[in-house]
């Protein structure tokens, strides 16, 4: 058994896409979500013991409480300060951060874009810009270069990558690769980069995903970029979660098709995200 911690986690995807992956390969494991309330992240973490739990996601607001939980985290979650999943080891409960691995996953295998020797610029300085700015660096970025309200925060964010430097929203003209990493467009309407720093040659991804087309996807591919959501991110990062809770390879397809589903019924028939 496996589990989602957060609060909310009502509309939480990850129970439609590891079920449809235990489903897919048959596995006699089954995928539930607690609402825990904040302040009590790391007394459910520990319950993983008496529970025999094989498997937890943590997400908001329990990610950083996560990491005190555990018995050891990676070596990723620990430059985070995050934890999003946690699995056994060898009788250890070790707390992992698979959100970075998604993202460069996301990028690669569905959008076909390498960030080795690429300028990326990313807006927003919180726990997914953090992940997105140390998984560039990791992979090799020319450049990544954070935008953020919040000045201090932004320097804590760009410090994570030996490439990473702040910088201000016209940066985005310079960049191969974009990412909006914060709210921003999330049933708001409003545009987390402008448009006129946007164009063609340049992959916008807006990690935001409800709504599936977001006003940033929309000014982005007006202006002859490409641009998809963040779903691609949510589901390979479940499926890093999956590989190292059960040691399976994750059924991709399975778990995409369960997300898309998931997201239809819930919000009603949207444009498909990319
Ligand atoms: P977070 O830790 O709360 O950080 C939010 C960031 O957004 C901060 O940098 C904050 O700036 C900025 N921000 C918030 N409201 C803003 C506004 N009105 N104008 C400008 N900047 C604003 O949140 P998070 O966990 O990083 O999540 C950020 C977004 O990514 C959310 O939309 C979340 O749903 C999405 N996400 C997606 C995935 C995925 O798998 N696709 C995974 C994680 C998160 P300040 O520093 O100035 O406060």
């Amino acid at each position: 058994m496996a589990a989602v911690i957060g609060d909310p986690v009502d509309h939480s995807l990850s129970p439609p896409i590891h079920n449809a992956a235990f489903r897919a390969l048959d596995l006699d494991w089954i995928y539930v979500a607690f609402p825990v309330a904040a302040g009590d992240g790391a007394s459910a973490v520990a319950a993983m013991r008496a529970l025999s739990l094989q498997g937890l996601s943590v997400t908001m607001p329990h990610k950083a409480d996560g990491a005190a939980a555990v018995d050891r985290v990676s070596v990723t979650a620990e430059r985070l300060g995050a934890v999003n999943t946690v699995a056994w080891r060898s009788g250890a409960l070790v707390g992992e951060n698979t959100d970075g691995d998604g993202f460069l996953d996301a990028l690669r295998l569905d959008e076909g874009f390498e960030p080795e020797g690429r300028r990326c610029l990313v807006v927003g300085a919180g726990g997914a810009a953090r992940a997105v700015v140390l998984a560039l660096g990791n992979a090799g970025a020319a450049e990544v270069v954070v935008v953020n309200r919040s000045a201090d925060r932004a320097a804590v964010a760009a410090a994570l990558s030996p490439a990473g430097r702040v910088g201000v929203p016209a940066d985005a003209g310079e960049a191969d690769l974009v990412v909006n990493a914060t709210p921003v467009g999330m049933g708001d309407g409003g545009l987390a980069v402008d448009a006129a720093h946007l164009g063609s040659g340049q992959l916008v991804v807006d990690l935001v995903y409800r709504p599936a087309i977001t006003p940033l996807i929309d000014a982005a591919r007006a202006a002859g970029a490409v641009a998809t959501n963040g779903l691609g991110m949510l589901i390979h990062q479940a499926a890093h979660a999956f590989r190292l809770w059960t040691g399976e390879d994750p059924p991709l397809e399975a778990m995409s098709a369960a997300a898309l589903s998931a997201l239809t019924s819930a919000d009603g028939p949207s444009p498909a995200p990319r």
